[in-house]
């Protein structure tokens, strides 16, 4: 016997008296979770880590693991994974009811153990936010682990995307099989000896490359002179070479050549494989959803599915808009966009959006809810959106709501907007009351995660303002 299944067998063995009774006290919870009528959370994830800290350690895991971490489109991967090996016969535990940290990795593998706290399912999925990376990954090693790319994000929290890769580097198991982003000079940089593959995208046809203000990497890791890039796509996200030296991005396993809408939020991408074409209808459109429905085939194909398993899943899972929502009412359209917030990476793409929207009339409710309770919140991330991107005659009035909204008067004065077209409220109800119909055809809320109470409320008074709004007042 080898001394890894030595081990193993011991602990098996040695499961101490703590883990059980957090288990037995894990499964009542979820029991009366189910008794109360309350949706799935991490409660019972807090429950066994407050009973017994090193939970994770003794429970059972699936014998096959995908995980995915990275600072944009965690989400969006790991739904589209699970999707997929579902709809291919693979029954997966999986943390999409919940939360990517701790607890939420100790309530998914709760939920689908048996009493003695062995694995029910042979599959898993598990999205692991980056932050946590040192609590999980000496216990929980995936076989494959897809790193969509890494930002700055969350400062308070995260400090800087240097941090974060330490964080990773330092944890991420010896034997895990990465996916990287080979347009991404930080991530793919990543745990250097483990095996790899990595995917790519070439600049698409009819694309609007945007030049953000953040670049999280400027200079070559090796010499310090600056970077130059064959193509950009956003932010750092691109093909770059050292200006002086022969540093430069990995080569790709697997490259998107070409995408193309097809109409109804799908695209047809062109890919290749190890120098072989294969091609899909994938459900999105955008350039960072595109990044992400390559790294979801990149792992599957890892995995071990075919080209026509997937071609065939995507035909049926739902086109990428979880965060996403759309009212019109009599000839006019309200967009409700969901971003992260303190992350300027996703914020700039959302008001990317409205960049070119005709007569549009723009909302933003980015406070973050939970911070700005203490008033030292930290805004330097507003000055990392691209708030230049609604410099322009299209966008018509800026309503800005939340006890930040003078700090986000400021940004945006700075970026040049004229001050006629922005209004501020520190209160998030009295928002529709400063917007103004006429001549508007396009309404945008652009909200934080934490502030949904409040975009419910908006939309429902500004759908009534466009029910009773006067319709040739469209111009
Ligand atoms: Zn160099």
């Amino acid at each position: 016997m080898d001394q890894n299944a030595f081990m193993e067998l011991n602990v098996e063995i040695m499961k101490p008296i703590r883990f059980y009774f957090a288990l037995i006290s894990g499964k009542l919870s979820i029991v009366l979770l189910k008794l109360l009528r309350k949706r799935a959370t991490n409660f019972p994830g807090s429950v066994v880590l407050t009973l017994c800290p090193d939970f994770l350690k003794f429970i059972g895991k699936p014998e096959k693991m995908i995980a995915v971490t990275g600072t944009n489109g965690k989400t969006t991967v790991s739904n589209m994974l699970n999707d997929i090996l579902k709809d291919n016969g693979y029954d997966c535990t999986n943390n999409n009811f919940g939360g990517n940290v701790d607890t939420g990795i100790s309530a998914a593998l709760l939920k689908d153990c048996t009493l003695t706290g062995k694995a029910k399912k042979k599959y898993g999925v598990l999205e692991i936010d980056e932050r946590s990376a040192a609590r999980i990954y000496p216990y929980v090693k995936p076989d494959i682990l897809v790193v969509t790319n890494l930002t700055r994000d969350s400062y308070r929290r995260n400090a800087h995307v240097e941090y974060i890769f330490d964080i990773l580097d330092s944890n991420i198991p010896d034997k895990t099989h990465l996916i990287l982003n080979a347009d991404d000079l930080i991530s793919s940089s990543l745990k250097k000896n483990n095996k790899r593959t990595y995917f790519a995208m070439q600049p698409i046809e009819g694309e609007q490359p945007t030049v953000n203000i953040v670049r999280d990497i400027t200079v070559c890791p090796l010499c310090g002179s600056p970077l130059k890039y064959d193509y950009l796509h956003y932010n750092h996200i691109g093909r770059a070479h050292c200006s002086r030296c022969s540093f430069c991005s990995p080569r790709a396993d697997i490259e998107v050549i070409s995408a193309a809408p097809t109409g109804n939020g799908h695209s047809d991408i062109k890919l290749m494989n190890n120098g072989t074409e294969e091609s899909y209808n994938v459900p999105c459109e955008a350039v960072i959803n595109l990044y992400n429905a390559t790294a979801v085939i990149t792992a599957l194909r890892t995995f071990g599915l075919s080209e026509e398993q997937l071609r065939k899943s995507f035909k049926k899972i739902a086109v990428v808009k979880t965060r996403y929502d759309i009212t019109e009412e009599n000839g006019r359209t309200l967009r409700c966009i969901m971003a992260k917030g303190q992350n300027p990476v996703a914020c700039s793409h959302t008001l990317g959006i409205a960049r070119n929207s005709p007569n549009s009339a723009v909302i933003l409710l980015w406070d973050d809810f939970y911070d700005r309770r203490e008033t030292s919140e930290n805004t330097a991330w507003y000055y990392d959106v691209d708030f230049e991107l609604l410099v322009n005659d299209n966008i018509k009035q800026i309503i800005v709501a939340g006890k930040r909204s003078p700090d986000l008067l400021l940004r945006l004065l700075i970026a040049g907007i004229p001050e006629e077209k922005i209004r501020i409220t520190e209160h998030e109800d009295d928002a529709a009351a400063l917007l103004e119909l006429g001549g508007i055809k396009n309404i945008y809320i652009f909200f934080d995660m934490y502030v949904d109470r409040y975009k419910d409320s908006l939309k429902e008074k500004i759908k009534e303002m466009m029910k009773n709004a006067d319709r040739s007042a469209i111009s």
